[in-house]
């Protein structure tokens, strides 16, 4: 049984000539002639061990031959260093011992349908690339806790059941308390402008709640985000700030993740690009670039892509269609039916592009100056930028009540003084990833707030005690929100935020 003088596969490096013990599970196999390939996982990395006949008891090489993917097993074998093994290691094996066999483990190394695995992300969890995945958030979150920890930041836990309403009251979760209505929180910060004004800089870091009615890659209904808030800040200290923590953030992933990167296809050398400082654009300008004609013909040179795309993988398919009705070998059959899903939803994927492509370009140039940024705004000026973009200064009457109008005191900053915008940015990771930030900096005027809160058809007397703030010692502040699960897919590549938390809670379903 497993005890601690197991080895993981993490500290084989240093063992070499060693005999140790590995604790874990299969996670595949194969057999060839007297020889068999058990790959091992253990929580901690992968590791390939070879178990020669002969050199086991014969009764432990036959219980190998036919051990099902995910038994758990201890291993016990001699570590050698083999540079094309996963991990860099290998074990030879001379013993094993199953703790739990598993018959017909559902998820095989074969490709699945994205629904089936999230009926299952329960296993699924197991597989490499959640893994990986796993592994990089992991890292995203503790860098976040460690950049405002180490940068004079206080961590403020904001409730989560609130009375108040931060962001729109079309997205709420209503929640029964005691006969009263309240609901489950969109935003930490109303809470925490109170606590900045007591400790200068704060952070609160929690689960968010948005009942997200649509259905898109980058909405959940519960999601992660870290806030700060800063007491006197203007709107170039809080972009500062912003661009410094994703670059910290980022590097420590890639100084800590190197190798989860490499197995999710990530793109790297893009991440080593993400340094101060970031693109700026105000929002006119942003709305400026969505009609010009380089955005046109950039969407146009991507619709040519995506349709030469289409040819490739539908001839793709063609041909693996073909070779799967001659006479193949089963491990053969099984490849081809693998990549056939995974061809046909990329096929699907690509369709959908080809699809949206002329909606998007006709959204663009038909931009209104006063309108948010939809998604496929944001999706296009990310696209054309190899960092990320900030985009500061939107219409006022898009934006939340909060936000402070652009008056003459900031006009420095903020490029001009118009109080037609407020002072607010978005920051959009590049490569068409889009919005993970929004922050902005706060209305710190008692009687312009009241105004924005009774036009936004808001009830007054809820907001009493955020109006105090703007009564006693008022003071510029400002903050931001990021969102961990968006922060994740772009970092490893992943197409949807739904890979990026170990349980998923989106408007269809509540999986498990
Ligand atoms: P969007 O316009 O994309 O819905 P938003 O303007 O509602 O975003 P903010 O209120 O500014 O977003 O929230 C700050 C950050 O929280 C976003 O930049 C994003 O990273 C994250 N976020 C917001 N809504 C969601 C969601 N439903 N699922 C996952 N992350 C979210
Ligand atoms: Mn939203």
């Amino acid at each position: 049984m497993p005890n601690n003088t197991n080895t993981y596969i993490a500290e084989l490096k240093g063992k070499t000539g060693q005999e140790v013990t590995l604790a874990g599970w299969l996670y595949n196999s194969r057999a060839s002639g007297k020889i068999q390939f058990l790959i091992i996982r253990d929580g901690t990395g992968l590791c390939q061990c070879i178990a020669e006949y002969g050199k086991v008891p014969d009764e432990v090489f036959d219980k190998l031959k036919h051990l099902g993917q995910e038994s758990s097993l201890t291993v016990t074998g001699v570590v050698r260093a083999e540079e094309r093994s996963v991990g860099g290691f290998e074990l030879a094996v001379t013993g094993a011992e199953i703790i739990s066999p598993a018959v017909d483990y559902p998820i095989t190394p074969k490709a699945h349908g994205i629904d089936f695995l999230l009926k299952n992300r329960h296993l699924h969890l197991r597989s490499q690339r959640q893994w990986c995945i796993g592994k990089v958030r992991h890292t995203v979150v503790d860098a976040i806790r460690r950049f405002f920890n180490d940068n004079g930041f206080t961590l403020i836990d904001t409730p989560i059941l609130t009375g108040i309403i931060g962001e729109d009251a079309g997205s709420l979760f209503e929640v029964d308390y005691f006969g009263e209505s309240a609901h489950l929180t969109q935003t930490g910060q109303l809470h925490l402008e109170c606590a900045a004004m007591s400790f200068g800089r704060v952070y609160c870091f929690g689960p968010t709640f948005r009942a997200e009615k649509s259905k898109t890659r980058r909405h959940l209904t519960e999601f992660w985000m870290v806030e700060p808030e800063v007491a006197f800040i203007d709107l170039a200290g809080l972009l500062e700030l912003a661009e410094n923590f994703v670059s910290f953030v980022v590097g420590q992933v890639l100084e800590k993740n190197e190798s989860e990167l490499k197995t999710l296809g990530a793109n790297i050398e893009s991440l080593k690009k993400i340094q101060p400082p970031f693109y700026r654009l105000t929002y006119t300008e942003a709305a400026e670039i969505l009609k010009s004609k380089k955005t046109q013909d950039f969407l146009a040179a991507q619709l040519n892509e995506f349709k030469s795309q289409k040819q490739q993988i539908e001839k793709k398919i063609g041909e693996l269609e073909n070779e799967a009705k001659g006479s193949v070998k089963q491990w053969r059959a099984d490849k081809i039916a693998a990549e056939l899903i995974e061809l046909r939803s990329e096929l699907e994927e690509t369709g959908t592009k080809i699809e949206n492509n002329p909606k998007h370009a006709k959204l663009a140039a038909e931009f209104e100056w006063g309108k948010d940024l939809g998604g496929s705004d944001e999706t296009i000026i990310s696209l054309m930028h190899n960092k990320p973009v900030f985009v500061t200064c939107y219409p006022k009457e898009a934006k939340a009540f909060y936000m402070k109008a652009d008056s003459p005191r900031f006009a420095g900053e903020a490029g001009r003084s118009n109080d037609k915008v407020v002072l607010n940015f978005d920051m959009l990771a590049p490569a068409g990833f889009g919005e993970i930030i929004g922050g902005s900096v706060r209305e710190d005027d008692y009687e312009m707030l009241l105004e924005r809160i009774n036009k936004q058809g808001l009830n007054a007397e809820n907001y009493d005690w955020y109006l105090d703030l703007r009564k006693y010692g008022s003071v510029p502040h400002g903050g931001f929100g990021l969102g961990v699960e968006r922060t994740v897919a772009w970092l490893t590549g992943e197409k949807h935020i739904r890979q990026c938390i170990a349980f998923p809670r989106m408007m269809d379903k509540i999986y498990i």
